[in-house]
């Protein structure tokens, strides 16, 4: 009989390859150790769990354990934490109940995720002070929220996850104050998309501070302030550290698994490690990305639910790549959408060996004459001699999701002409004749 599957983590990453693994070779045992007793959850919805617009949460998880053990036949432990991983051996240590125990593995898949940073700030362990990255602080942030009731809240860091906690904070009747030590929110959308949004925040009166850099919090028992390197302090009864995350790789380099430029797991296309039959998925691996052909790191959730589900296949006799990733990302700030893939930067393109170009349009969602039409920013960058579109980002209140056409552009290495003559549906309640995505082609080819 075939050693068992074991996994790692029991999130997108983990129960994806444990449902798909199973689903393939019903016959094979499929283990995964969870140290939480969260599993499948979707992280994502977390902060419009805060905001009230998800209302348990509990509607957050996709399938319960009870599911998986009963209906997938996946033998799921939770509150298990694999501590140790000995490849020679192909065991892993597992801690549960203040135990220890060896199990052994045929495949192994490494699905630890991310944790979020906590900058070394002073009075971060203050009550009040939070990050937002596993359901028991989701709960724990709608707990304190309700229980509190605070007047104000500083958001630290204007990535996605802060401009969404903005938006949910707003809602529950708290004056949100974010800042952000670089020159705009939202860096990896680029600056056009990020003023658009900044002013858009402004007028939903969220105080936001750019290139303000964040020295602590100060308080009692719980936080009432936060401490500015250069402006002094400024009250805030909730702090959210949204800083950025860390892959989790302590487990994996322990056991002399390699980590790539990115810093996360390194693996092939297949999802393998340096390590034989031992794999990495998720935010705790790095992926090829569509533009550059280099290992990039880019912790969000499909990147994780494809890599997982691909590794359930490989293990189980079918080698499925694992995918590229374009970093496409979207994120709603309020009544505006924004969203990126590929390479907009242009330092990073220049470092690709792309010589980039770029415009930015402002176009019409629907034709003039039919309601509801509002306007679209489109910044898409392409590399000069060769035409290759290399990124773009939108902003606006509706449409964003046209992004996905630049998505399919960037992976499959069109040129700008070869974007401007897709085939883009029309009809006017849905779209000008000339997309908007059609429009910036348009105009940069
Ligand atoms: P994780 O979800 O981090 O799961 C890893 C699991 O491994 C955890 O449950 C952890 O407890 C467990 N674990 C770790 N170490 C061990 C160990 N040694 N033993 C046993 N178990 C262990 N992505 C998007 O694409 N779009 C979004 O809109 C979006 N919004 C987000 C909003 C928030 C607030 C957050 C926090 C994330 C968001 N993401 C979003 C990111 C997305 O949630 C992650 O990319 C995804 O959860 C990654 O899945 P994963 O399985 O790799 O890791």
């Amino acid at each position: 009989m075939t050693a068992p599957f074991v996994i790692v983590g029991g999130d997108a990453a983990g129960m994806s390859a444990a449902s798909k693994a199973k689903r393939e070779d019903p016959d094979r045992d499929v283990i995964v150790f969870e140290k939480g007793e969260w599993v499948s959850y979707a992280a994502c919805g977390m902060p419009y769990y805060v905001k009230g617009t998800v209302e348990d949460l509990e509607d957050l998880v996709a399938v319960t354990p009870e599911e998986f053990r009963e209906e997938r036949d996946v033998d799921l432990r939770t509150g298990h934490e694999v501590v140790a991983i000995d490849p020679q051996a192909k065991i892993v240590t597992v801690e549960a109940n203040g135990e220890r125990f060896d199990q052994p593995y045929g495949d192994l898949l490494i699905a630890t995720g991310a944790r979020a940073i906590e900058p070394p700030f002073d009075g971060i362990d203050l009550e009040g002070v939070f990050t937002l990255r596993s359901m028991d602080e989701a709960d724990a942030i709608e707990d304190y929220v309700t229980a509190v009731d605070p007047e104000t809240a500083a958001i630290v860091g204007g990535g996605y996850v802060g401009v969404e906690m903005a938006e949910a904070l707003v809602e529950r009747g708290v004056d949100v104050s974010i800042f952000e030590m670089l020159p705009h929110i939202l860096q990896p959308f680029g600056e056009e998309t990020a003023r658009v949004v900044e002013d858009h925040l402004r007028e939903q009166g969220v105080d936001l501070h750019l290139e303000t850099a964040v020295e602590g919090f100060a308080g009692g028992d719980a936080v009432e302030s936060v401490e500015l390197a250069d402006e002094g302090t400024v009250p805030a009864d909730l702090v959210i550290v949204g800083v950025g995350v860390a892959p989790n790789v302590e487990l994996a380099e322990e056991a002399g698994i390699e980590l790539g430029p990115a810093g996360a797991i390194a693996t092939d296309e297949y999802g393998r490690t340096n390590v034989a039959d031992v794999y990495a998925a998720g935010d705790c691996a790095e992926a090829t990305n569509a533009v550059t052909g280099e290992p990039d790191h880019v912790p969000l959730a499909l990147t994780a639910n494809r890599a997982g589900r691909a590794i359930g296949s490989t293990v189980s006799d079918d080698p499925t790549p694992t995918g590229e990733t374009a970093g496409t990302a979207i994120v709603k700030a309020f009544d505006l959408g924004a969203a990126r893939t590929g390479i907009i930067d242009p330092e990073q393109a220049c470092e690709a060996g792309f010589d980039p170009v770029h415009v930015t349009i402002e176009a019409p969602t629907r034709p003039h004459y039919y309601p509801g039409a509002t306007d679209l920013t489109v910044t898409l960058v392409a590399d000069r001699e060769s035409e290759r579109v290399l990124g773009a980002s939108l902003v606006g209140h509706e449409g964003t999701k046209r992004i996905d056409t630049v998505v399919t552009a960037v992976t499959t290495g069109l040129t700008v002409s070869e974007l401007q003559n897709l085939d883009l549906a029309y009809a006017p309640p849905f779209s000008p004749v000339w997309d908007p995505i059609l429009t910036a082609a348009k105009v940069l080819a």
